[in-house]
Parts: C-alpha cells; sequence; structure tokens
C-alpha cells in the first residue's frame, strides 16, 4: 500500500481502519506523480478530474461542507507522502480553498474573525511560496511574507504574530496578495478548483526540488519512486484557546528511552510547531518538568507559561495517550505523531515510524525484544548497521570536559560529541568540510535548504527552536550531534558572528557541544574512544548467533588490532605490510635494499629489516592471540618508497652517502607510466625472491618467540595480485621452504596456511587452478573492481560522481560491491575455487567487507567471512547476521 499511497497516506487510511480520528479525505498516488512527469500537467489534470470531483464529494459529504461554497466553505490541506519519509522535503498547502467570500462566510460561521483572517493570510503565504514561487533571493535575505509581517510588527510596535489583531490580519493578506501581483504579474487565484489543482502540481513538482533531490541522494531513495498526494478536510488548530497541534513520539527518539513525549502549541497551525518561531510547549508533565530543569526555567514560570498537555487538557492528553499506545501496538515500531485539537475535540493527522539516532535505534529494538513484542529476527532487522556508527564515533573525555567552559546552553536534541569551528551558512559548511576543515554549522534555525551543509558538519547549533524544530528531527536521522534552542545567543548573519552575554564568537572559532546535555563549550575538546557495552554489546552476541560468516579486521598495528578485537574482530583478514616500511630507520633500510644494484646488496639491506619486521609482527600476532592473521606480502609498487622531490632526495643522498645523481637515476628507473599495473604484487618478490624470504621468516620467527612465551600465533601467509597459478606456486615454495628452515634451526614449528588474494579478473577466471595450490583465497575488490571495470582507483573521482549523476552506476563500485559485473568475478573464483579444494578457505578484505549490501553478497556466495577497518566490525558483524535472516 506504501507503494502506492506513500508513507503519510497509507497510514491514514490504516489509522482509519482500527478507528483512530484522522479527518476525511483522499490520496492521488504515487503512480500519477510518475504520469504527470511524463504527460505534463494538462494531460494529468484530464485524468484525475473525475475521480478527485467524486472524492471532494465524499468530504463534503462526511463534513457536511461544500468547497467552493461562500456560506459553509470546505477548506483542504493539500500534502505531499512518499514511500519513504522526507520529512520536511517537499511542500504542503493548508487552508485551501480560502478567498474574499469564503472569508465572509466563515466568519459568520464560526463567530471568529481572528481565526478566519488568520488562516487566510497563512494559506495565502503558503500558496504564494509552494505554488507562485515567492521565495527569498538570496541567502541572507528573509522570507518576502516574513518580511511584510516583520514590517507591519514595526509599524503597530507589536513583537509576536499572536498579538496581531484582525485589522492587521486584513491589512496582512491585503499586501500579501499586491507583493504576488507585483511579483508574478497576476492576481492571486480566488477559485478553489483552481488553487487545487496548483497545489497538487506543484506538490508532484516539489519531488524534483533541489533539497529533495538532496535527501534522495544521502538516503539512497530512487528518483522514479515519486510522491503522493494526501488531500483531507482542514481541522484547525487554531481556533481559540480550546484548540492546539503537536508532534508527538512514542519514545524518545534521541536516546530511546520508553516515554511518550512531544510537544505542542495552543491556538496554532502544525508549521508553528516545528518552525521554531514560538517556544512549543510539552506534552506530558514529566517532559515538561525535565525540560523547565534544561532549559532554566523555574517552576512558577513552566506552570504559567508552559504548562504540559497532560495539565491544560487532561482528558485530551488522555485520549491522546491511548492512541499512541494503539498505533505503536499496531506497527510494533516507535511512532511519531502528528495531532490537532480543533475545539476541543482530537484529530490524528500523521503517523509514521519515527527517525531515531542510532542509541535509540538499538535501545528501543532491544527493549521491544524484552517486551515480547517482536523477536530476536525482527529486532536485528530494525537496526541499520550503518547508523552504528554513530556509536563508534568517539565522546568527550570527561576530564577534559570538567575544564571546559560552558558558554551557552540549549537543548539536548541529537546525542553525541562534536567540536568543529563556527560556519553560518549550509552551503558555506558544505565547502569548508570539502577543504577538510571540521564545522559546527550555527543558525537561529535550520530548514530544508540546509539538508546538505547540516550534513558536512559535525554539530548543529540553533537559537531557536524545540526538540522537534526541524534541526533537531533531521539531526537525528542524520545520527549528528545537535544542540537546538540556545536562546541566549544572539545571531547575526551579516557580521558572520553571535554574541553570549556580551562575548562574541565569529566565523572560524572553535566551539565543542555536547548533544546529550544541550552544553556548548568554548574552544575544542579532547575526545577518547568509546567501547561495545550494554544493548549495543548485547545486540552484537545476538547477531553472531545469527549469522553464518565470521568478521575479521583490516590492520596493520596491534593498537588496531586491539581496537578491532574489542569491536568483537575474529582475526586479521589483511595486514598490510608495506605500512610497516615509513617511520624511521625503517625507510632508510628499505631504500638502502632499493637502491642495491645486486642481490649481494639486497640481502644486506633486509638482514637490517627483519628483525624490525619480525618484532612488528610479534606484537600484532600477541594482539590477536588465538586469532589467524592474514599477513599479506609486500604488494605496492617500489617508487612508492622512494623521494621524488628534489630536497628529499638530497637529503637522501646525504644519508646513504651516495651522489644526488644517482639517486635521481634509480628514481627515474623506478618511474612507470601505470604503477597500478607495473611492477608491484608477486612480481616483485617474483624478481627479487629474497625479499618474501625475508619477510616469510620474519613471520615464521616472530610466531615461534611467541609460541616460548606460551603465545599462540596462527599465522596466513598471503601472496598478492596473483594473475597465474605459477605465480603462486613459485612464490609459495620460497615461503614454505623458508619456514621449513627455521623450523630446522629452532627445532620447533607452528601451524600456517599460504594463500592468495584474488584481485585480477585473470585469477578469478583460472581460480580452480589456483585453489589446487593455495589453502585460502581472499578477494581484494579494491583491485578486482579497479580492473574489472577498468577505473583507475585513484583517478575516478573526476568522472564518478557524474556517473552517478547520470544514472549509469547506482552506487561508486569501490564502495559498493558491483553485484552484476565484480560479483559474477567473484563467485566464479569461489565455485570454481572450492571445486579443486573443497576446504578452501574464502573471505574478502577490500573495503567492500564493511559495508553492508556487500557484505550480504558475500554471504549469498558462500564466503567464510569478511573483513573490514576496526570501526566497521560491527557494522558487518550485524549486516552479516542480515544477510542470514534476509535470505
Ligand atoms: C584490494 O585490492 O582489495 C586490497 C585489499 O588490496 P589493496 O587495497 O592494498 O590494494
Ligand atoms: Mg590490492
Amino acid at each position: 500500500m506504501k507503494n502506492l499511497l506513500g508513507g503519510k497516506g497509507a497510514n491514514l487510511a490504516e489509522m482509519n481502519l482500527i478507528g483512530v480520528p484522522v479527518p476525511p479525505g483522499f490520496t492521488i498516488t504515487t503512480e500519477v506523480c510518475t504520469e504527470y512527469n511524463q504527460l505534463g500537467s494538462g494531460k494529468a489534470v484530464d485524468l484525475l478530474t473525475p475521480e478527485v470531483e467524486a472524492a471532494i464529494k465524499q468530504i463534503e459529504q462526511i463534513m457536511e461542507m461544500k468547497f467552493g461554497s461562500n456560506e459553509n466553505p470546505l477548506l483542504l490541506s493539500v500534502r505531499s507522502g512518499a514511500r519513504a519519509s522526507m520529512p520536511g522535503m517537499m511542500d504542503t498547502v493548508l487552508n485551501l480553498g480560502m478567498n474574499d467570500a469564503a472569508v465572509k462566510g466563515l466568519v459568520e460561521k464560526t463567530g471568529n474573525e481572528r481565526f478566519v483572517w488568520d488562516s487566510y493570510r497563512r494559506f495565502v503565504q503558503m500558496f504564494g511560496d509552494v505554488v507562485l514561487g515567492m521565495k527569498p533571493t538570496s541567502k541572507e535575505d528573509a522570507d518576502p511574507f516574513e518580511e511584510i509581517i516583520d514590517g507591519l510588527k514595526e509599524e503597530k510596535g507589536v513583537e509576536l504574530d499572536t498579538d496581531l489583531g484582525v485589522d492587521e490580519l486584513k491589512e496582512l493578506v491585503g499586501r500579501f496578495k499586491k507583493a504576488v501581483k507585483e511579483k508574478t504579474g497576476k492576481d492571486f487565484p480566488a477559485d478553489p478548483w483552481e488553487q487545487l489543482w496548483g497545489s497538487v502540481m506543484a506538490i508532484f513538482d516539489s519531488w524534483n526540488n533541489e533539497r529533495a533531490n538532496v535527501y534522495r541522494r544521502l538516503n539512497k531513495i530512487p528518483d522514479e519512486w515519486g510522491t503522493a498526494v494526501n488531500v483531507q478536510a482542514m481541522v484547525f488548530g487554531n481556533m481559540g484557546d480550546d484548540s492546539a497541534t503537536g508532534v508527538a513520539f512514542t519514545r524518545d527518539a534521541g536516546t530511546g528511552e520508553n516515554l511518550f513525549n512531544g510537544e505542542y502549541l495552543i491556538n496554532a497551525q502544525g508549521e508553528d510547531v516545528v518552525a521554531g518561531t514560538r517556544t512549543p510547549q510539552q506534552i506530558s508533565k514529566t517532559g515538561s518538568l525535565r525540560w523547565a530543569e534544561l532549559a532554566n526555567v523555574s517552576e512558577k514560570e513552566r506552570a504559567g507559561n508552559y504548562p504540559s498537555l497532560e495539565e491544560t487538557m487532561p482528558a485530551i492528553y488522555n485520549e491522546l495517550f491511548d492512541i499512541q499506545e494503539k498505533l505503536e501496538n499496531h506497527y510494533l515500531d516507535m511512532q511519531d505523531l502528528e495531532f490537532t485539537i480543533q475545539k476541543g475535540k482530537l484529530w490524528l493527522l500523521q503517523t509514521r515510524n519515527g527517525k531515531r539516532t542510532g542509541a535509540a535505534m538499538i535501545k528501543i529494538s532491544m527493549d521491544l525484544l524484552r517486551e515480547g513484542k517482536i523477536d530476536e529476527k525482527t529486532a536485528i532487522l530494525r537496526n541499520e548497521p550503518i547508523k552504528l556508527d554513530e556509536l563508534l564515533h568517539p565522546v568527550f573525555d570527561l576530564k577534559a570536559i570538567d575544564q571546559a567552559h560552558v558558554l551557552a546552553k540549549g537543548l539536548p536534541a541529537s546525542p553525541g560529541a562534536a567540536t568543529g569551528q563556527i560556519v553560518f551558512f549550509a552551503d558555506e559548511a558544505e565547502k569548508w568540510a570539502e577543504d577538510g576543515k571540521q564545522v559546527i554549522l550555527v543558525r537561529i534555525e535550520t530548514s530544508p535548504e540546509d539538508l546538505a551543509g547540516m550534513n558536512a558538519a559535525r554539530g548543529i547549533l540553533t537559537a531557536r527552536g524545540g526538540m522537534t524544530s526541524h534541526a533537531a528531527v533531521v539531526a537525528r536521522g542524520m545520527g549528528k550531534c545537535c544542540i537546538s534552542g540556545a536562546g541566549s545567543m544572539l545571531v547575526d548573519y551579516r557580521k558572520r558572528s553571535f554574541t553570549v552575554d556580551g562575548k562574541t564568537f565569529n566565523e572560524g572559532d572553535w566551539i565543542s557541544l555536547n548533544g546529550s546535555t544541550g552544553e556548548v563549550y568554548e574552544g575544542k575538546i579532547q575526545t577518547i574512544d568509546p567501547e561495545l557495552s550494554g544493548d549495543f554489546g548485547s545486540l552484537m552476541e545476538m547477531a553472531d548467533t545469527h549469522s553464518r560468516m565470521y568478521v575479521r579486521t583490516n590492520a596493520d598495528s596491534p593498537h588496531d588490532a586491539a581496537i578491532a578485537r574489542g569491536f568483537g574482530a575474529r582475526g586479521i583478514g589483511l595486514c598490510r605490510t608495506e605500512h610497516m616500511f615509513f617511520e624511521g630507520e625503517r625507510i632508510k633500510a628499505m631504500r638502502e635494499m632499493i637502491l642495491a644494484g645486486n642481490e649481494t646488496g639486497r640481502r644486506k639491506a633486509l638482514d637490517k629489516l627483519l628483525p624490525i619486521q619480525r618484532s612488528d609482527f610479534e606484537g600484532i600476532f600477541e594482539a590477536m592471540h588465538d586469532l589467524p592473521v592474514t599477513v599479506r606480502l609486500l604488494d605496492p609498487p617500489l617508487h612508492e618508497f622512494v623521494p621524488h622531490e628534489d630536497e628529499n632526495q638530497k637529503e637522501m643522498a646525504r644519508e646513504m652517502g651516495v651522489s644526488v645523481e644517482e639517486i635521481k637515476a634509480k628514481v627515474e628507473a623506478l618511474s612507470e607510466f601505470n604503477p597500478m599495473l607495473g611492477h608491484r604484487g608477486c612480481r616483485l618478490g617474483i624478481t627479487y625472491p629474497e625479499i618474501t624470504e625475508m619477510q616469510a621468516r620474519a613471520i615464521i620467527e616472530a610466531a615461534l618467540n611467541l609460541k616460548k612465551r606460551g603465545v599462540t600465533a596462527i599465522p596466513e601467509i598471503m601472496i598478492p595480485l596473483i594473475g597465474t597459478s605459477e605465480e603462486f606456486i613459485l612464490q609459495e615454495k620460497i615461503v614454505r621452504s623458508t619456514a621449513a628452515k627455521v623450523f630446522e634451526e629452532k627445532g620447533d614449528t607452528i601451524e600456517y596456511l599460504v594463500g592468495t588474494m584474488i584481485e585480477i579478473p585473470r585469477a578469478a577466471l583460472t581460480a580452480a587452478k589456483i585453489a589446487e595450490s593455495a589453502e585460502f583465497f581472499s578477494f581484494g575488490t579494491n583491485d578486482l573492481t579497479q580492473m574489472g571495470f577498468g577505473y583507475s582507483r585513484d583517478d575516478a573521482g573526476t568522472f564518478l560522481p557524474i556517473y552517478i549523476e547520470k544514472g549509469i552506476l547506482k552506487n561508486d563500485p569501490f564502495q559498493v560491491l558491483d553485484r552484476e559485473g565484480i560479483g559474477q568475478l567473484v563467485e566464479m573464483a569461489t565455485t570454481g575455487g572450492r571445486k579443486t579444494n573443497p576446504n578452501l578457505k574464502i573471505g574478502i578484505c577490500g573495503e567492500h567487507g564493511g559495508e553492508p549490501s556487500s557484505v550480504e553478497f558475500c554471504h549469498m556466495v558462500g564466503m567464510d567471512y569478511v573483513s573490514c577497518s576496526p570501526y566497521r566490525v560491527p557494522i558487518a558483524r550485524l549486516a552479516a547476521a542480515q544477510a542470514v535472516i534476509k535470505n
């Protein structure tokens, strides 16, 4: 149903079926949006007219009102609603059907002149913005309608919108219409049908607006889906003090706590709550007391000016409480609701599975499991692997926090720690981030236009807005640290600064946010690594009991190995030995080997490298004791180890005691047209067997040394970049004969394996033959993708984004494994390898090993494990369990 009606439409229909009060209405399906995009508006209106006319008649009958009547006019709300929720990205028009005649009729009917004129001015404003394109022209400019409102308020000497009387509202409608005429050259449309069709088409168009496109790209929502349009009878939260509007969550979207919460405003329409222009009140008394404490509001002020719904309208609160319980039990997930109270009657306008932070995602799924509402498999599937990333980021060091200075306090809108430089505009946040800077986006309030900038920022800070403001909701969805409503900050966009308590902070200054407490700190604050514990730990253990594959890590230092082990890695899937050659004395010995003109010279230099490598391996094997460690022999082209700049070449000459010319000549000799396809990988070990010998010796000696100390090392020696079985056989022979020699010298042995990477297409094609001698395969899908597509890993950045934009590729194949093409090579090599060697151990160590959809594919082809960077180990563990449950 969601595919056709969109999320909002489907849930409205379902709420109606289970007896939740929703205003009568109908939904124009997502298919119509697609047709509209293909056929244009004329054709779409022709197709829709008979059905829409009939549906409006039905609403008229239920509401006992008439669309377009002057005496008893039916007003409509027209809202977008895609398959997947895209909060605030597309458009909405409320109070549709208003015109000068309807206003008269409504005033007579309701006797509430202020309400009617307020609804009228809101309609002109929304329709002007959404349908007639009356928007700010530059980022520093205010909204054209808000500018008119501010102008009038100043003339009349009033502060709040609510202080505007009937005459002022009438004046506003007049000024709005005049502005429309000036800008568009046409009168504001009075005909309700013209208004309706204009709005429906504008909402279809909003599917393709900039911010919706950005949101779709960020959330991988296909462009073809289109949006549905929901048309419903209006209900009003602005009919006086017995009316209100609000949003609520069945559980806490930031922490996951099982606590019904939300915000509302008396005598207001929906957009007032999220716009951040008035301070919203809390729904429950508990929530209200907590809010007051955080916002530093006294109990007297809270009870007097900001009482909870539970206190102001207890009967309605109870009804809403029962409905939220009913909805959560129906959908078996945390719900995000919108409601309106019209003259003491409660209406639900929307329900959907609420956006939540990574921490809340885990807690809610584990709580629902404990409450017996969902089973283990559902609980595992409820957790989005990528969102675990939020919990793996550093948190503030408590000692550093103690000494930091709090400059302001706001609401803890989305938890986490963030440190960065102040930036005031979303597009600049993006630019700064592209330049490698850490930024905090500071705004008075955010709007959907700011999406890309919010995504680029480390954290978001707003001066206005509550826990359900745009900034708060979007930040939680992104898992980004956010503090909203830090009211003591005075932001000046033109000066690019904000002031608190007389102190000014400028663009570029460093601040830190603690999104869990709402505290804003001056300067940078030290962070520390997080750990797996509580529900996170339990979820991971539960995931492991459902998976078939296990997870290793790519690590080349004891520190990284220890982090990964803490995250549940069960071995190392790739230790890149070249990274060990760069520090201090090592690089000198390495360069000496490269410079040597013959084998004797090379062996002399390798003798210096041997003890260094051995002790590195001892450290790594010890950190991974009792677990397998795949060590890859030297892989990169030798030119990567020699300096290319004059200055550094001179220094090297001095250190090596040779002439600069000699160095230059060697560097020249090592240069290749296409180093990635040149003298690298096993080709190095084949031309210089003594390198393979030294590395094999270092590995075996390290393992034997540990054995003496009672530590078990399980090395798996991996030959890189094999294209033919002969290459493998030659290298394997060197490794095995070296090991045998060491065993004899030391009078002891250890278990070890020799295997290879599958990263050249020819190796995948001839895998059956290679597996006759190899004991394991590890897919190097970085190189396999590079060579399979013919895209250079280092140069693809210039064209890949355009390929994705044009739809040639759905994803970056270096991030998400290309199942259709490269996947065939992987599958073929797995099947081929197992045919000749049924015991062949198979894993993956390319970047794809930590990406959920690629992990699923690895499961499907029957790999034994995936290996990824330490911080992605929990993500891969969850993805491995989901792969089993989904397939
Ligand atoms: C690979 O090619 O996938 C791989 C893991 O090796 P590297 O990235 O070191 O080339
Ligand atoms: Mg490789």
